[in-house]
């Protein structure tokens, strides 16, 4: 009797080095120039699949050959895939602020500013007139001024640390005041009572869902009210009977009140520097308007409707910031140089750009109107020439995202992709699975194609994806 060994499809597998010199595996790696390590990596891992397939019978081998054959085809595509998990990939889902998708992408300027500084040495915190220390945040406060006319400004890694950050310099054991209509949750990750109790404040919550009136507010003051902290409902909306207090009628009531110590604070979320809402979309609030409203210190994110990197900043009345600056925290939650590069040369672009709509990829995917739309589906469908797929133009919206306008709609046409004998799950798949993998929605049992945040360069890759499923076999 033969032991199991002898017989068993195993022994047809290759070891590694056969593999490593196979000539498809040598032309792939010296194109891309691999490393070495890294295919032999590769291999090892293809190899543990084929031999966990055999050992359970999935697939059956009869010859050596045969065993290379399925190793090299399985390889192939791995290594046709970027090297790195994270990677480029194409957002056909119109949504512009995609949070799984990265949020928003940088300008040209903001990513070769950050690529520059990153690669060498910089004056981050030197000045060179002086020839000594420097603040790292001078450029970008400055620009922030230009932009938004505020006294001061101060950065830190993202919107939710700038609020932890305000309610832990200016609250801690304090109280704060906060409108029951305003009680947020963001991306499941932020919610604004978590983050009070994490920062050593207490909230004290006024009004209710739906209605908060200014005696709310004045009748939870207190000796130990620090603060109080307005939130921008960016993710949802209360339709209906409703009713809030703004920052102006706050600010106001303080001052009557005599109580100038307590800290009016506007959580933006998004905050604006492009005027939206002037050219018909949403209701953000500018960042000017917010300050000039009476809000002491508000704070919002880079990388939503700023279309810049991910960072909170905080802007307001020097004498705060001044002290968030010296703060402990700050050394915590400080920014890298690449982020500051990139967030300086997206507030260049809006302070001295002559279009940001051109310029900000944020602001020219939001602000593209629906006869656009109509002109650049029509144009991108009629460069296909399919047999088994179908491209049509059908009308619908697309979305801001990241939270932000959840009620506007971007309207604007989709090209619905169907390939005969396929359902839409199988194109999604497809799409989803090439090596610039290429993210499209599904509704309705079809699968659609947002052409917003798909550019140029992008939509060339994309044309010879559709024009590879057009090949595909019938399933
Ligand atoms: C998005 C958002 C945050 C969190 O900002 P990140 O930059 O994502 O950390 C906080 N508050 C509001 C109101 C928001 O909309």
């Amino acid at each position: 009797m033969k032991n199991k060994k002898e017989t068993s499809p195993l022994r047809y597998l290759p070891p590694v080095h056969e593999i490593l010199q196979h000539e498809n595996i040598q032309s792939i790696s010296r194109e891309k120039s691999f490393p070495y390590r890294y295919v032999k990596k590769i291999i090892q891992q293809e190899l543990l699949k084929v031999r966990k397939a055999l050992e359970q019978e999935r697939i059956t081998i009869t010859s050596r050959e045969e065993a290379v054959d399925q190793l090299i085809q399985q390889i192939l595509p791995v290594l046709e895939n970027s090297i790195y998990n994270l990677r480029p990939l194409v957002n056909a889902t119109g949504t512009v602020l995609h949070t799984n998708l990265g949020r928003a992408r940088l300008s040209r300027s903001a990513a070769e500013h950050a690529v520059n500084i990153a690669t060498s040495y910089s004056n981050l915190e030197y000045d060179l007139e002086e020839g000594k220390r420097g603040s790292r945040l001078a450029s970008v406060e400055g620009l922030l001024a230009e932009a938004s006319g505020t006294e001061a400004a101060m950065v830190v890694n993202n919107n939710a640390a700038a609020v932890y950050f305000v309610l832990a310099a200016f609250a801690k054991h304090k109280e704060v005041i906060v409108s029951r209509g305003e009680l947020v949750e963001i991306g499941g990750s932020f919610r604004v009572s978590s983050i009070m109790e994490e920062s050593g404040a207490s909230l004290v919550e006024v009004g209710t869902t739906n209605k908060t009136r200014l005696s709310d507010y004045t009748q939870a003051i207190s000796e130990h009210t620090s603060m109080i902290m307005k939130v921008h409902t960016s993710n949802f909306s209360v339709v209906g009977f409703t009713e809030s207090v703004s920052s102006k009628e706050l600010k106001g009531a303080l001052k009557k009140e005599n109580q100038r110590d307590i800290i009016l604070f506007d959580d933006l979320g998004s905050g604006s520097l492009f005027p939206y809402e002037k050219e018909g979309i949403g209701e953000e609030p500018l960042i000017r308007d917010a300050l000039n409203n009476g809000a002491d210190l508000i704070s919002f994110s880079g990388d939503k409707l700023l279309g810049g990197p991910q960072a909170g900043v905080i802007a307001g009345r020097r004498d705060l910031i001044s002290k968030l600056k010296k703060h402990q925290l700050a050394r915590v939650l400080r920014l890298d140089k690449m982020t500051l590069a990139a967030l300086e040369a997206t507030l260049f672009d809006y302070v001295y750009g002559d279009d940001v709509k051109e310029s900000n990829p944020t602001v020219r995917d939001i602000m593209k109107n629906e006869q656009y739309m109509m002109k650049v589906t029509e144009n991108r469908i009629a460069q296909l020439a399919l047999e088994e797929v179908s491209a049509e133009m059908e009308p619908s919206f697309s979305k801001v995202g990241g939270g932000t306008m959840p009620l506007v709609n971007l309207p604007g046409p989709v090209m619905k992709i169907r390939k005969r004998g396929w359902n839409a799950e199988a194109v999604e798949v497809f799409f989803r699975t090439q090596p610039s993998p290429v993210i499209g929605r599904i509704k309705q049992n079809d699968y659609y194609l947002d052409m917003r945040t798909v550019n140029e360069e992008e939509w060339d890759y994309l044309k010879t994806v559709i024009n590879q499923l057009d090949k595909e076999e019938i399933q």
